[in-house]
């Protein structure tokens, strides 16, 4: 069964990297799923530029292949009227030449919405909205939105967002993060604020720890190139990961307002105390996957006899705010480890007396676990009774809720709910550019310290969990065991 939904007014989506990965692997299913759905109003179009000189026939193919690998259920005759609203338009945006006739494709529908989406390279953002704005290409109907990574530090990702903000406003930009399409991040907004139980329990007094986990199974594969001198932090932790503690972290906005979020984000960014110096030291693991069980090294992968780049990091964040001074905020993210999980991990303190004799050690304080991918889901940890008991025997048990059972819904993947958002006109789930500069600021002076030590990353084999030092660092006084907790203690599905 699908979601409701309400059709929306009839657009144009001018992707920019059209026969990328991202538009064939996410873009196009996601516009063709909202079109199954009926969302799509008549008449819309969706127009693919890149640099291959392809004819109509040509992409249309490739979009059609792509299209059957993401959906495999698709129906032919829905498949057959979405790809005729495809058009494609060569184009190498690097440079001058082509534009008029993109400009008259794109004005042939009169002055209706049109999103240019920007999957190309970051490095081309820039040129790219000038030469936008040079052909007439940015009035009030045009909307921009950009893929990461915007600028690989504070001071590049400056220089992005004057480009793209010298030609469109800030509210007809939309920064991505489709993190943030998800619907247990949503849900997390639904969970805290819809509900009276967590918010009085949300807050240092109640809460121990929270974990943010994204494990990836994969390597870097054919991104090597890319992710050669990025790495996870970068890569993950700049965007991702931040973007789910500010979701768990943030006070009450007033509103669903877009900028009522946003401002209550920004805080969050800004009160995350900096790591410098030796903080970093202590705080923070870097790791690099060498062959194991699970595949080839990283470096065997990119080509290359020796690199810093990390490819794993765990590190411990802290917020200097009231609601959470001295909570742990535990970020982890990683390729090539054993699974490919993706969760928030809320533990609340333990009970301050137990009335249960002889059961001290098998008291597990509160969990919620909130599964981002895959299975999108919910589980909350509580204590109960063990039925047919002599006595009170208690063990862990749980309440689980994964959204497909609770809804009978297919949920939708976060590029379907982030695409029509842009439609919409609804930046709620976009970044600010305040909040990329608030993010980077925190992370530069962690590169920094990383970059002036002898120090390489640790090893960790792939298909492992990570370094075993980032064990012990994850849970300070504990015997190391298979961390990440967050992945090793779920098991939604
Ligand atoms: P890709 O290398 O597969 O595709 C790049 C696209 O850009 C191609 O269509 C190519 O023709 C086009 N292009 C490159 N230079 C061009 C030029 N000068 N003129 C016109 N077109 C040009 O890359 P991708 O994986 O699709 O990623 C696209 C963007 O999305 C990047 O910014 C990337 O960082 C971001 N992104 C990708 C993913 C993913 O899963 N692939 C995830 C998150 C973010």
């Amino acid at each position: 069964m699908e979601a409701p939904s309400l059709s929306l007014q009839t657009f144009d989506m001018v992707i920019f990297g059209g026969t990328g990965d991202l538009a064939f692997r996410k873009l196009l299913p996601a516009l063709f799923r909202r079109f199954v759905d009926g969302q799509i109003a008549g008449g819309s179009r969706v127009i693919g530029v890149a640099r291959e000189p392809l004819t109509l026939a040509a992409y249309r193919d490739l979009a059609e292949a792509a299209l059957r690998r993401a959906v495999p259920e698709a129906d032919p005759g829905q498949l057959r009227h979405f790809l005729n609203r495809l058009g494609y338009h060569a184009l190498d945006v690097g440079a001058d030449a082509g534009w008029t006739d993109l400009s008259a494709v794109c004005t042939a529908s009169g002055s209706r919405l049109r999103v240019f989406y920007l999957s190309t390279p970051p490095a081309l953002y820039a040129g790219l909205c000038r030469r936008l704005a040079a052909n007439g290409l940015n009035g009030p109907e045009a909307r921009v939105v950009l893929e990461k990574p915007i600028g690989h530090d504070a001071k590049s990702a400056a220089a992005i967002n004057g480009a793209v903000g010298a030609v469109f406003p800030e509210a007809r930009i939309f920064r991505i993060d489709h993190y943030l399409g998800k619907e247990t991040v949503q849900n997390l907004l639904a969970l805290r604020f819809g509900n009276v139980l967590f918010e009085p329990l949300w807050n240092a007094a109640h809460i121990a720890r929270v974990q943010i986990t994204v494990a990836e199974d994969m390597g870097v594969g054919t991104r090597g190139a890319y992710y050669e001198g990025v790495g996870a932090l970068r890569d993950m932790v700049q965007n991702h990961l931040l973007q789910l503690l500010c979701m768990v972290a943030m006070e009450p906005p007033a509103s669903l307002d877009p900028e009522a979020v946003r401002t209550e984000k920004l805080k969050v960014l800004r009160a995350l105390q900096p790591l410098r110096g030796s903080d970093v030291a202590r705080l923070t693991v870097r790791g690099q996957y060498t062959a194991g069980a699970a595949g080839a090294g990283y470096l065997q992968e990119i080509g290359r006899a020796a690199s810093r780049t990390e490819t794993f990091v765990a590190l411990r964040a802290a917020l200097g705010n009231w609601r959470w001074a001295g909570v742990p905020f535990y970020l982890c993210t990683g390729k090539r480890l054993p699974e490919r999980v993706s969760e928030i991990v809320v533990d609340f303190h333990a009970i301050p007396h137990s009335i249960f004799p002889g059961v001290e050690g098998a008291m597990a304080p509160n969990r919620l676990m909130l599964r981002l991918q895959p299975h999108e889901g919910i589980r909350l940890g509580l204590m109960g009774k063990y039925p047919d008991s002599d006595g009170m025997q208690l063990r862990p048990v749980s309440l689980d809720m994964t959204f497909a059972d609770a809804f009978g819904l297919r949920p939708r993947d976060a590029y379907e709910r982030l695409l029509l958002d842009v439609v919409r006109g609804d930046p709620t789930l976009f970044m600010h550019r305040d909040e990329i500069d608030a993010a980077w600021r925190w992370i530069d002076p962690i590169e920094e310290a990383w970059d002036a030590v002898v120090e390489a990353p640790f090893a960790y084999a792939a298909g492992s969990w990570g370094p075993p030092e980032a064990r012990l660092f994850l849970r300070p006084g504990e015997s190391p065991g298979p961390l990440p907790a967050a992945v090793r203690s779920t098991t939604l599905n």
